[in-house]
């Protein structure tokens, strides 16, 4: 149908909110440029909101989860498994979108369509997912039930680097257990947002159960301050997650807030050294590295050093970086110049630093797209700890090798660092893996495995700056999150059970 293509969603060049079941049609004050990152070139303005609507979405939200939150289950997991089937026939253009305004390879956009696509598969499921539980006689003639309720109206805010899996950890759950949604998704690729709001519509969700506001720091704190906002879930660096965790707890919401990432990569000398080189290499700079759970450490024990730099530095020499829609890229672009300029000043700094830059990307140009906001795959060998290009998250294609003399090092290592999304351990040793995974303070361990991103009935977050709030994303966690908790207690009172008593009651 052409009003629900990919082009359609992004219209005429400006991207705008989605209230109560339209394209938002009120004034808009404040637009920001969307850039094509193959090209650099601006390929449409998006709106951005303040207060008034963040307001208007919030109110249309209220009134849709007074009915939403009271419609049968059945009615909402028939909703999501068509919302699975549109999404899966719009793949291709959600991708095409995701690739138009992120930058990242077609083949890295439909990976991540796939992977918000689980926790639709998921939330499909929820019927089964939100049952009570029953005890029959706490007392004589007395039971007691358990059910969770929704929270009414939530909010979601998201970052850039994956525009459509990240609001879908979020918005499925949310909504199949009963709420309304409000997504402020990132200002620097909105039309993902609008366009799943779309497919929603598409697949029979009342107007108003999802709504999209765009914008900045003024969109988020207009959210924050909202009394008429429940809950709040947030993906992004840790200075913003940490104020949005601080902000909204302090209004009264419940909160998760993910934060940034700095992820190792241990390597042991026992691992597969062909195997593991791919792994940091796929993981390095896959997504030019902007990826939350990007390997951006990899961490030699012993002499895995020697027998690894060789063999990633040869595989990272053959990488094909090009524009997203070209087949043969592996790598795209990078979001934004001012992104790529920040990138660029930490290898110039890393090298000046002492570290040594065994591949140079700073200089590539991709012919066709010299105006594209690329750099090249950098690769540094003896990073220290003190370094900044350690300590900071880059977010770029920017890899670094720390060499340490034993495996208490490498951990000590990984659990001093203030992030703790990530890890992965490449060995061969079962006993040292089981130990590592033990003794390891992360949210999320890859044995063999580089980037453990887990399935959707897992749940998904990190611990220390890499979170703030208890719930992980997803699993039973999300549905844990997106409701609250209701025991009832029951008589059905015969004749004798009847007297006055103010004695506490006790189950007999
Ligand atoms: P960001 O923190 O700049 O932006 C995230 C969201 O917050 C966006 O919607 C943005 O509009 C808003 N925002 C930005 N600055 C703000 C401010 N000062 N006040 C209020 N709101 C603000 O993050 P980003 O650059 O879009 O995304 C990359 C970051 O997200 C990286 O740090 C990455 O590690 C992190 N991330 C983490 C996870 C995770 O699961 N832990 C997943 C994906 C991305």
């Amino acid at each position: 149908m052409a009003t629900h293509t990919a082009a359609a969603a992004i219209g005429s060049g400006v991207v705008t909110h989605w209230i109560d079941g339209q394209a938002w049609n009120g004034p808009v004050e404040r637009w920001g440029d969307v850039f094509d990152p193959a090209t650099g070139a601006v390929r449409s303005r998006v709106a951005f909101a303040g207060a008034a609507e963040v307001d208007a979405a919030v109110t249309a939200a209220a009134r849709a989860a007074a009915a939403w939150g009271h419609s049968s289950l059945a009615a909402r997991s028939r909703v999501m498994f068509a919302f699975r089937d549109i999404v899966e026939r719009h793949r291709q253009d959600l991708a095409a979108l995701l690739t138009a305004e992120h930058g990242k390879v077609l083949s890295d956009a439909l990976g991540e369509v796939t992977r918000g696509l689980e926790v639709v598969e998921f939330a499909c499921g929820l019927p089964q997912l939100l049952k009570g539980e029953f005890s029959e006689n706490v007392s004589t003639e007395v039971d007691s039930y358990s059910m969770r309720q929704p929270l009414g109206v939530v909010a979601g805010i998201t970052p850039f680097n994956f525009p459509a899996m990240v609001p879908m950890w979020m918005f499925p759950l949310a909504i199949a257990c009963g709420n309304a949604f409000v997504l402020k998704p990132s200002e620097k690729d909105p039309s993902a947002a609008v366009f799943c709001a779309r497919l929603l519509a598409e697949a029979g969700l009342p107007a108003g159960v999802f709504n999209v506001v765009h914008g900045d720091r003024a969109a988020v704190d207009a959210i924050l301050a909202h009394p008429g906002i429940a809950a709040v879930s947030f993906v992004g660096s840790t200075p913003v997650a940490r104020h949005v965790y601080e902000t909204g707890t302090r209004a009264g919401k419940r909160v998760q807030a993910l934060g940034g990432a700095k992820n190792h990569m241990v390597v042991l000398p026992d691992a597969d050294f062909e195997l593991a080189a791919d792994a940091a290499v796929s993981a390095g700079y896959g997504s030019s590295g902007q990826r939350c759970m990007a390997i951006s450490v990899v961490v030699a024990v012993g002499d895995a050093g020697d027998r690894l730099v060789p063999r990633v530095r040869e595989r990272v020499r053959r990488l094909k970086v090009g524009a997203g829609t070209d087949p043969a890229a592996e790598m795209g672009p990078v979001v934004t110049g001012d992104h790529r300029a920040r990138v660029a000043g930490y290898v110039d700094r890393g090298e000046a630093a002492g570290a040594e830059l065994v591949e140079d990307g700073r200089g590539l140009t991709v012919p066709g797209h010299e105006g594209g906001f690329f750099i090249g795959p950098c690769l540094f060998d003896r990073v220290t700890p003190d370094m900044e290009i350690y300590r900071d998250e880059i977010f770029g294609p920017v890899l670094g090798i720390v060499r340490v003399a034993s495996y208490q090092e490498a951990l000590a290592l990984v659990n001093d660092s203030p992030y703790a999304n990530g890890v992965a351990i490449f060995t061969n040793d079962g006993g040292a893996a089981r130990r590592f995974q033990h003794e390891v303070q992360v949210g999320m361990v890859g044995i063999n495995v580089p980037i453990p991103v887990p399935m959707a009935y897992y749940s998904f977050g990190g611990w220390k700056q890499s979170l703030f709030g208890d719930a992980h994303v997803h699993g039973r966690e999300g549905i844990q999150f997106y409701t609250r908790g209701k025991v009832v207690t029951a008589r059905w009172p015969d004749p004798q059970h009847r007297g006055v008593s103010l004695g506490f009651p006790q189950m007999r």
